[in-house]
């Protein structure tokens, strides 16, 4: 009952300040709370009843090991924020830091798809806390651009762990890329597949659908021998899914990236697709459409 009344008052509050208040201080919005409801599973046979309270029923998170017992299979994608390079159009170096100060004042976590795997709890109990940064486009064979290294060095600053993804192209690897890489992936940062030669997955299969694998196997491949760790998530590059999915199922990577749709996921499929969403307008403004879409 209080939740409703103090929502309602932020709404009104919110309705009436909002259309004049464009440039101060980012308003407070409201967030999933972290007991609110995960989708029941599917289920042709009830369970007996147990004393087990479930998630609905307890004001805090349950013990890991009880949520560990009955996983629910469908999960909300974490809120994930697409960034590239800086370019002449877009200050996306200005753009991060503004972010970062709202992902603070929201008190968010920031994780990577990997920690999602290693803390398999962490969508359940943090539903609606949980928040992902991506950048894209870094070549392994190159030096990485200086407008991502900025972008790096903030969020390191921040403490935030983001998810890169790197295309490896070549058989050459820029040693300080690699060193830069290696470093981030020490402290929890994650190394993704942006593809071996960032062409359109979706148009390779047109022309020769079985010519996906080897693109998607390269850079897995390239990536392990440069950083000792076989990355688990593919970024696809043009955020283009295939239409079939037999050759990403062979590649064997469990997170596929894309931007439109993944709002949700299936913890029982072999590969688990999840969306992004890029810059619009400024922070305050894309946070705000990043809420409504991974939180409704
Ligand atoms: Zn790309």
């Amino acid at each position: 009952m209080r939740f409703f009344s103090h929502t309602f008052i932020v709404i009104i509050i919110l309705s009436l300040f909002l259309p004049s208040c464009a440039s101060l201080p980012l308003p407070t919005i409201p967030l999933k709370p972290v007991d609110t409801p995960i989708p029941a599973t599917p289920t042709l046979t009830p369970e007996p009843a147990t004393l087990t309270p479930t998630p609905s029923q307890t004001a805090t998170p349950l013990p890991p090991t009880t949520v560990a017992a009955t996983p629910e299979p469908i999960r909300n994608t974490p809120a994930t924020l697409m960034l590239h390079r800086r370019n002449i159009k877009f200050d996306s170096v200005k753009f991060l830091q503004d972010f970062i100060a709202i992902l603070q004042q929201q008190d968010l976590q920031v994780v990577t798809y990997r920690k999602l795997v290693n803390e398999p709890n962490l969508t359940a109990v943090k539903q609606g806390r949980l928040f992902i940064i991506s950048i894209d486009d870094i070549y392994l064979r190159y030096p990485i651009d200086p407008s991502v290294l900025e972008m790096i060095a903030m969020l390191v600053d921040a403490g935030y762990p983001a998810v890169l993804g790197v295309v490896t192209d070549s058989d050459y690897a820029y040693p300080e890329t690699v060193e830069t890489l290696r470093k981030l992936q020490n402290i929890g940062w994650e190394i993704a597949s942006h593809s071996d030669t960032h062409r359109n997955l979706a148009e390779i299969e047109k022309v020769a659908p079985k010519s996906v694998y080897p693109e998607i196997k390269a850079s897995l491949d390239k990536l392990e021998k440069a950083l000792d760790l076989r990355p688990i998530t593919l970024i696809l590059p043009e955020g283009q899914m295939t239409r079939g999915d037999e050759q990403i199922k062979r590649s064997g990577v469990l997170w596929v990236v894309g931007i439109n749709g993944g709002n949700q996921y299936d913890l029982r499929k072999a590969y688990l697709f999840v969306g992004r969403e890029g810059p619009d307008g400024n922070a305050q403004n894309t946070f705000a459409i990043m809420l409504k879409r991974f939180n409704p």
